[in-house]
């Protein structure tokens, strides 16, 4: 189905919404005079969620990017990178199938192997003849688990979907087709999270009146932290990406004030330059290595709405918020899968 992009309409908005056949009923008692009830929003969302497809989400021109399981590890990530890509779908060749999603995760298991079960020098060895199929093997040695074979139908409607990446913790879900002679799986593409919400951002005409602020709606999380400080080893953030299964953790000063954020995706910078013997280096002194585009920390404040960081994720291609208050210290986080959720 085709949708029309959000118009800059007046707030509010969603009163002409009341004539849609699908969305009446008790809609109109639940909808104040000022702004429609949290209930009303939500069956909103949800049909507009169930009207709309994952196919509908992907732009009408895109690249895809999928990785023989038989390639280096080496030149898939080069080719990763290459291209801007940090997670890319794979390929059985020999068994003509779906085979899972090379994702940051797998090279935080390849850096925790290489930390803990070997020698710098062999690990160096190692890595030239590394082919991705041998990554099952880091996974059983570290204690991992296994790669998730996660995928849905394109035409699923984007309710399933968003349910689908609520329930199992991904960022990302491949979407999978099957061609119709052969009975052979297709890669279609890759549906992210960012790309769902930019959708909803663009296309669902009531963002506008997520209204409620972030410290009424306590979306995201706001005690027990994980934070570092620029000195702390950077193992040992990446230790925390694991443990607390988390993909950024932010750098805090003595007074709690946000210095920086440390995310999954500078891991890659680690595999890539194959620094696997530095990291007992500050995590202020990895940070350097991030590549000049690099594009900048996203805050907000508890004053926020999801009204305005709706408005972000249209502009921006934004992964979390880190919530500060006046002072810059350090509030909360709100995760795309936060808001997802
Ligand atoms: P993410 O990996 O960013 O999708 O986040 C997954 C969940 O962990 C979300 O509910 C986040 O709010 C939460 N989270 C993200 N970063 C942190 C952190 N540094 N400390 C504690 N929880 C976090």
């Amino acid at each position: 189905m085709s949708v029309t992009p959000q118009q800059d309409v007046p707030f509010p908005h969603w009163e002409a919404e009341l004539d849609s056949p699908s969305l009446q009923g008790n809609m109109a008692t639940d909808i104040s005079r000022d702004r429609p009830s949290k209930d009303a929003v939500q069956r909103l969302m949800k049909t507009f969620l169930k009207e709309n497809s994952s196919y509908d989400v992907l732009p009408v021109s895109y690249r895809l990017i999928v990785l023989d399981t038989k390639l280096l590890v080496k030149k898939a990530l080069a080719v990763m990178m290459q291209n801007g890509v940090v997670s890319a779908p794979l390929w059985d060749a020999e068994a003509h199938h779906f085979a899972g999603m090379l994702t940051v995760s797998d090279f935080i298991n390849l850096i925790q192997y290489y930390y803990t079960h070997s020698s710098v020098e062999s690990a160096l060895q190692d890595i030239d003849t590394f082919q991705i199929q041998h990554m099952r093997m880091v996974e059983k040695t570290i204690g991992a688990p296994p790669r998730q074979l996660l995928s849905i139908h394109p035409m699923s409607t984007l309710y399933d979907a968003c349910k689908l990446l609520v329930e199992s913790r991904s960022h990302r879900i491949p979407l999978i087709d099957r061609d119709s002679a052969t009975g052979q799986e297709l890669i279609a593409s890759v549906l992210t999270q960012h790309r769902i919400l930019r959708f909803i951002a663009m296309n669902f005409k009531h963002t506008r009146c997520l209204v409620q602020p972030l410290s009424e709606l306590r979306i995201g999380i706001y005690e027990n932290l994980a934070t570092a400080k620029l000195s702390t080893p950077v193992i040992q953030v990446i230790n925390m990406f694991v443990e607390r299964k988390i993909s950024s953790v932010p750098i805090v000063d003595d007074r709690g004030a946000v210095l920086n954020v440390y995310e999954t995706v500078d891991v890659m910078s680690i595999a890539r330059s194959q620094k696997y013997h530095e990291l007992d280096i500050p995590v202020g002194q990895a940070l350097q290595a991030r590549p000049a585009d690099y594009p900048g920390v996203h805050t907000c404040t508890l004053n926020d709405t999801l009204a305005s960081i709706f408005a972000i994720i249209r502009k921006r291609k934004v992964y979390r918020l880190i919530v500060i208050d006046g002072d810059n210290k350090l509030k909360g986080i709100v995760s795309l899968s936060d808001i997802l959720r």
